[in-house]
């Protein structure tokens, strides 16, 4: 029979797989002889037989569960029955991967009618034991039978009013009775159900709700952004109550080892006196800072203090520690690896390398490359925010960054809005995992409630979202849509702009720019340089893109698009001739302005790359994309050529594809216009002539040619560009060191690479084509359908966004074995998409290929990602 329940003292931190992250660290710190309540941990693996198994609690499962409650009642010396020494558990949920607050609790399990009496003369403290039983039949009837916690809530806030009570734990013994009588009530009223009085059965129930709660939608989303496998299912940990809301020497909080938000090497967190563990997450109270800890229990905080740096030296990173004081004596009940900001964890990971807790490997394998986003992210600009009116600046800068949008007071608006294409801030009293689908798509979340580790913080820090929390000034009323701030009212719509680095709210829209990098950031590329194998390019035409990606380092330009340079009006009417006259002699002079552009933005590119590489990929879009679609147009455009509109109309009508993306582009357009390619070729190596003659700059023009499928296609192109800019040369009496290389982004082309090869210089993957072209999907309209393949489990993720190494990434290690058979040095790149994917780039680097092109801001992630690649590879 296969084990499927461990005491804690049977588990250690390795064991994540089967206990969870959360099992496998109280096992860890119960190994380590830190003060942790006793208990047991049930596998992951038996939360996957019972989902799997059509939710059938199995008996054996039962049984072994009975022997571990026997052993933990054994060696506590309690039991939920005995009136002098009483058990009560909490159950929690812990998969592998942190999914804060998205799986169920239950805490206080064990109590009914008859014990609380047991528990109200052991404490001699009845309003603590019907606080808890109370929280129970809160807690049990939202997780286990599904009643909505607002009934409660709702009656509890009712009967505080009633009778002018202010916080929860001034209710008297009395008040609490009534108010359990009345959940248990609303069980009757909403449900038709008891609450079961057998602890046994509570326990069953409950943990058969924590194995379900891995399925409930939140998690799911939460599992789908954050990529986690829905096949892990979550461990259920039950463990000895120790009570945080036992009086005024007992409490609970959170602290993490390191400033979450900053990296500042300093305890940062929060407590709450006279609470349980849901308070300080709930963000109900607002919570203590750590430090006064230190005066109001100077040995618990001391003890505390020592624990935690413990612990961060065990496990070398930022712990983020979850505890509860009872009757001054304190326990741990949850370590782990401290959830953080971008740029925090970018200060923590150089520090700790600093400090010589990691190797340089080590700090460089702890970071999340996308998090490097966030460190981008846009400040407000400085003069923009003197003008600006402020809401508030009384809130708690949860989560750094700043941005713009228009309020919305719940998630489901939220998510309408932005599928509508509007920005939004979601503005809340506070959030709770419902409200997941919500936050995900705004661009700030604003909550008047709850501290620095409240749901909304936590969560948001983890999106990289920025957020401003507990900002007490703020009131909101959700339901009439309305934020009152001192200076005034907001409603629905309203446009706010919201800067999480220091919590302050403005009226309207704050222009944004991007913020400085920092030394920390600097420090990490520096050390991703040392070990990246892989060379990092970026695709880019414009100066300004250029000189970004050059600020990061890119080795060059790994895609110029050369289409994006027609698109400013006077060139593009100059297309439009080439493409729409049929007089030879306009096509040509309209050929010959368009020369002379090109030549000034490949001299643009040149010289302001220098030396680099640069890779310009010629004419690929389809032709229709240059010509206009809409009748005012066409008309206009006719008048300027000078043409009737008839005739211009049936001119379109001959370009016009159904499926623009395949058809008549990339190299087929060179096939039948030459003169194109050749115009473009002509540009690059005149370019590149007059920056030799003014600048004594040698660039040496990788010259790209798309979406090639069959040799003769490479041959004959091939032919005519070297003819051409032989002759160009000639001319000229001069000499560019040119290459000619073509893109890979068929699936043909992928398995004749060993002929294409030949005729070519270089390659560069071209993966947003090669993924469209071996799905079928079109690239253009796929995002409507692709979610719902990722919901049906159909495709794990969007093919567009992380290789499929199945499908695509076979046929790009078939291109690439073929070639590098015939030439074993051929260079080969990749310029899609997948070129700035941390997952892809891993891939790439595994592959042997030479250099990923991503866009400028990706190229930090790029390089990051590659030196994590190369690390594990070693
Ligand atoms: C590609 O197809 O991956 C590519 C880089 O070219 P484009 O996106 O311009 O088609
Ligand atoms: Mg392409």
């Amino acid at each position: 029979m296969t084990k499927r329940v461990y005491r804690f003292k049977e588990g250690n931190a390795e064991m994540k797989e089967i206990l969870g992250g959360k099992g496998a660290n109280l096992a860890e710190m119960t190994r380590l002889g830190l003060p942790v309540p006793d208990g047991f941990t049930i596998s992951t693996e038996a939360c996957m037989d019972y989902l799997n198994n059509g939710q059938a609690f199995t008996s054996e499962l039962k049984k072994e569960i009975e022997t571990y409650l026997e052993q933990l009642e054994l060696s506590s010396g309690k039991s939920f029955d005995d009136p002098e020494n009483i058990m009560l558990l909490s159950v929690r949920s812990g998969a592998k991967f942190s999914m804060p607050g998205m799986m169920d609790t239950v805490l206080n399990l064990g109590l009914n009618d008859e014990n609380v009496k047991h528990l109200a003369t052991i404490t001699q403290d009845e309003s603590f034991a019907y606080d808890c039983y109370r929280r129970l039949l809160q807690m049990f009837g939202d997780v286990v039978f599904g009643i909505d916690t607002s009934h409660f809530e709702g009656y509890l806030d009712f009967y505080k009013q009633k009778h002018s009570v202010l916080v929860d734990s001034d209710l008297t013994a009395e008040q609490l009775k009534e108010i359990v009588t009345e959940y248990k009530r609303i069980y009757l009223e909403i449900k038709k159900l008891e609450f079961p009085q057998d602890p046994r059965e509570q326990l069953f129930a409950a943990v058969e709700a924590v194995f379900s709660s891995w399925n409930n939608e939140r998690a799911k989303i939460y599992r789908q952004l954050h990529r986690i496998p829905d096949n892990l299912g979550t461990a259920v940990n039950i463990q000895l109550m120790v009570f945080g809301n036992s009086g005024n020497q007992s409490g609970t909080g959170v602290a993490f080892t390191r400033n979450p938000s900053t990296g500042e090497n300093k305890l940062f967190g929060e407590y709450l006196i006279n609470a349980q563990g849901e308070d300080v997450v709930a963000g109900i109270r607002t919570p203590l800072p750590i430090a006064n800890l230190k005066e109001a229990m100077p040995e618990v905080y001391q003890q505390f203090v020592e624990m935690s740096e413990l612990l961060e030296k065990h496990y070398r990173d930022m712990q983020d520690i979850e505890f509860t004081i009872e009757n001054k004596k304190l326990y741990l009940l949850q370590t782990r690896n401290g959830k953080r900001t971008a740029h925090s964890a970018f200060k923590i990971a150089v520090d700790l390398v600093e400090e010589g807790l990691k190797t340089k490997e080590e700090g460089i394998m702890s970071l999340d490359p996308q998090s490097v986003n966030q460190l981008l992210h846009p400040v407000f600009v400085e003069e923009a925010l003197k003008e600006a009116d402020l809401v508030s600046k009384a809130g708690l800068p949860a989560s750094p960054g700043s941005a713009t949008g228009r309020i919305c007071f719940d998630a489901a608006t939220a998510k309408e809005w932005v599928d509508r294409g509007e920005k939004v801030v979601l503005v809340r009293q506070e959030t709770s995992p419902e409200d997941i689908g919500g936050m995900v798509v705004s661009e700030a979340i604003v909550t008047s409630r709850g501290g620095m580790t409240s749901h909304a913080a936590v969560v948001a820090r983890g999106m990289g979202t920025c957020c401003v929390a507990g900002c007490s000034e703020l009131e909101i009323d959700e339901f009439l849509k309305v934020v009152k701030y001192p200076n005034g009212t907001l409603t629905e719509g309203d446009v706010i702009s919201v800067d999480g680095t220091n919590g302050d709210i403005y009226v309207g829209h704050v222009e944004l720019t991007l913020s400085e990098k920092n030394e920390y950031f600097e420090q990490i590329m520096a050390w991703s340089k040392e070990f990246a194998r892989l060379e990092i390019r970026m695709n880019a035409e414009t100066e300004n893109d250029i000189k970004t990606g050059i600020a990061f380092d890119a080795n060059g330009i790994g895609l110029a698009r050369t289409e994006h340079m027609f698109f400013a009006p006077e060139r593009l009417i100059e297309m439009r001739r080439f493409i729409l006259s049929d007089s030879t002699l306009a096509r040509k002079e309209a050929l010959e302005t368009i020369l002379e552009y090109q030549i000034e933005d490949f001299k643009t590119i040149f010289s302001t790359t220098q030396e680099k590489a640069v890779v310009v990929r010629l004419l690929d879009p389809p032709l229709h994309e240059f010509v206009p679609s809409k009748q005012a147009d066409v008309e206009r455009v006719a008048k300027e050529m000078d043409i009737r509109y008839e005739v211009l109309q049936q001119r379109i009508n001959e370009l016009h594809e159904i499926n623009p993306m395949l058809g008549h582009r990339g190299c087929r357009l060179a096939i039948t216009y030459p003169e194109l390619y050749l115009m473009q070729a002509e540009a690059i190596i005149r370019s590149a002539i007059s920056l030799q003659r003014e600048m004594k700059l040698d660039v040496n023009p990788e010259i790209m040619i798309p979406l090639v499928g069959m040799t003769g296609e490479l041959t004959i192109l091939k032919e005519k560009i070297n003819q051409h800019i032989q002759h160009i040369l000639e001319e000229e009496k001069a000499t560019i060191a040119y290459t000619l290389g073509t893109m890979i982004e068929l699936p043909r082309a992928c398995l004749i690479a060993d002929e294409l090869v030949k005729d070519a210089d270089f390659f560069s993957f071209g993966t947003n084509d090669l993924t469209q072209m071996t799905y079928g999907f079109s690239r253009d309209d796929a995002a409507k359908y692709i979610n719902q393949y990722i919901t049906d489990g159909i495709l794990p993720v969007d093919p567009f966004q992380t290789i499929d190494e199945e499908g695509v990434g076979e046929l790009i290690r078939i291109a690439v074995k073929k070639a590098r058979t015939i030439k074993p040095k051929m260079k080969i790149g990749v310029c899609g998409e997948l070129g700035g994917d941390p997952e892809s780039i891993a891939f790439f680097d595994k592959l042997g290929l030479d250099y990923v092109s991503c866009s400028p801001y990706r190229v930090p992630v790029a390089y990051i990602a590659a030196a994590q690649s190369a690390i594990q590879s070693k």
